[in-house]
C-alpha cells in the first residue's frame, strides 16, 4: 500500500476499495463503515500506517471494502492476531473488528485478556444480537426469550453483558454506539482510536434479515445518550430523557450505567483512564520502533548456540 502525499488530506475515498459492500440493504453494518472511515478522516491516519483485524461474520467482510492493510482471520480470533501485530510494530494503528458471535462467544477469553492486558488496539464489536452469516441462531448477546431458529422456543441463558464485562477486565476506554448514528459513532471510534489502551466500542447494529426483535425502531425507542464530550451533534434537540449526564471518570457510575438495559439503554462513553499499556511494562519493546528496525548487531547469540553443540 502506497504512502498518500502528507500535503493532500485524507478523505473518505482514501479508506474505500473499488468494491461495493454485499450487505442486506439497510443492514447495520453500512453505518459503522462509514462511521469509521470520517473517524479515519478525522483523525487523518495514513491508510498504510493502519492495521485492521477481522474476526468471521458478516461484518467482517468489511476487509474487502476498508482501505487500510486488512486480516481476515478465523472464528474469535481478531484480538490475539491483533496484539502481536502491535507488540512488533508500535508504530502501526491496530484495531480489531468482529461481531457479538465471534467475539463475546468464539472469542469471549480473548477479550477478557485483551481488557485487562490493556495493549493500545481499539475493538469495534457490531452487536446485532443474532449469528447473521450463518442465517439467525442465537449468540451470546440474545435478549433472555428472543426466539431465533436455534431457540424456537425462546433463549433460556441470560445475555452478555459487554460494557459490564469490559468494565470488571479493566478494559480503559469502555463506549457503545448504535450504527444509526453515524456522528456520535464517529467521535467514539476517533476517542477509542486516540486513546492509549484498550479500547472497547461496542455498536449496536440492527440485523435486519434475521432479526425481527432489535430493529432500528427497537433502538431508537430506549437507548438515551451519556452527555459527555462523545455525544451526538443533534443531542441539544433532544428531550431530558434522552440525555443524561454522565462522568466517564467514576467507574462505578459506569458499572451502575451499565446494568441499564430493557426499557432504558445508554449510549456513549462509560469510561476511560489512563493507564500503563502492556507495552509500557514490557521493557524489551520499544514503544517507536518496530521489531525489525531493531539493531541486533551487537548481540551475541555464541553462549546460547553453544548449548546445543
Ligand atoms: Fe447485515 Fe444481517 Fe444481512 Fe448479515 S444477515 S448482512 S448482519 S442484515
Amino acid at each position: 500500500m502506497s504512502q498518500i502525499p502528507n500535503n493532500n488530506k485524507l478523505t473518505i475515498s482514501d479508506y474505500t476499495t473499488p468494491m461495493s459492500p454485499t450487505w442486506c440493504p439497510g443492514c447495520g453494518n453500512f453505518g459503522i463503515l462509514t462511521a469509521l472511515k470520517q473517524a479515519l478522516v478525522k483523525l487523518q491516519i495514513q491508510p498504510h500506517q493502519m492495521l485492521a483485524v477481522f474476526g468471521i461474520g458478516c461484518n467482517s467482510n468489511m476487509c474487502n471494502w476498508l482501505n487500510v492493510y486488512g486480516i481476515h482471520t478465523l472464528h474469535g480470533r481478531a484480538l490475539p492476531v491483533a496484539a502481536g501485530a502491535k507488540l512488533v510494530n508500535p508504530k502501526l494503528t491496530v484495531i480489531a473488528i468482529g461481531g457479538d458471535g465471534d467475539g463475546y462467544g468464539i472469542g469471549l477469553s480473548h477479550f477478557i485478556h485483551s481488557c485487562r492486558r490493556n495493549l493500545d488496539i481499539t475493538y469495534i464489536v457490531h452487536n446485532n444480537q443474532i449469528y447473521g452469516l450463518t442465517a439467525g441462531q442465537a449468540s451470546p448477546t440474545s435478549d433472555h426469550g428472543a426466539k431465533t431458529k436455534s431457540t424456537p422456543c425462546g433463549v433460556i441463558e441470560r445475555p452478555i453483558n459487554p460494557i459490564a464485562l469490559a468494565l470488571s477486565s479493566e478494559a480503559t476506554y469502555i463506549a457503545r454506539g448504535i450504527a444509526s448514528d453515524v456522528n456520535q459513532l464517529k467521535e467514539l471510534i476517533a476517542g477509542g482510536i486516540k486513546h492509549r489502551g484498550f479500547a472497547l466500542i461496542d455498536v449496536l447494529q440492527p440485523c435486519v434479515t434475521w432479526n425481527k426483535q432489535n430493529t432500528y425502531e427497537w433502538v431508537k425507542e430506549r437507548t438515551y445518550y451519556l452527555n459527555v464530550k462523545c455525544q451526538s451533534s443533534n443531542v441539544k434537540s433532544m428531550s431530558k430523557l434522552k440525555c443524561q449526564m454522565h462522568n466517564p471518570a467514576d467507574k462505578q457510575l459506569a458499572f451502575q450505567r451499565a446494568q441499564e438495559w430493557g426499557e432504558k439503554i445508554p449510549i456513549g462513553l462509560f469510561y476511560q483512564e489512563e493507564r500503563k499499556t502492556y507495552s509500557d511494562e514490557f521493557n524489551h519493546l520499544k514503544h517507536d520502533e518496530a521489531v525489525v528496525e531493531h539493531d541486533i548487531s551487537q548481540i551475541d547469540v555464541s553462549g546460547t548456540l553453544a548449548e546445543f553443540e
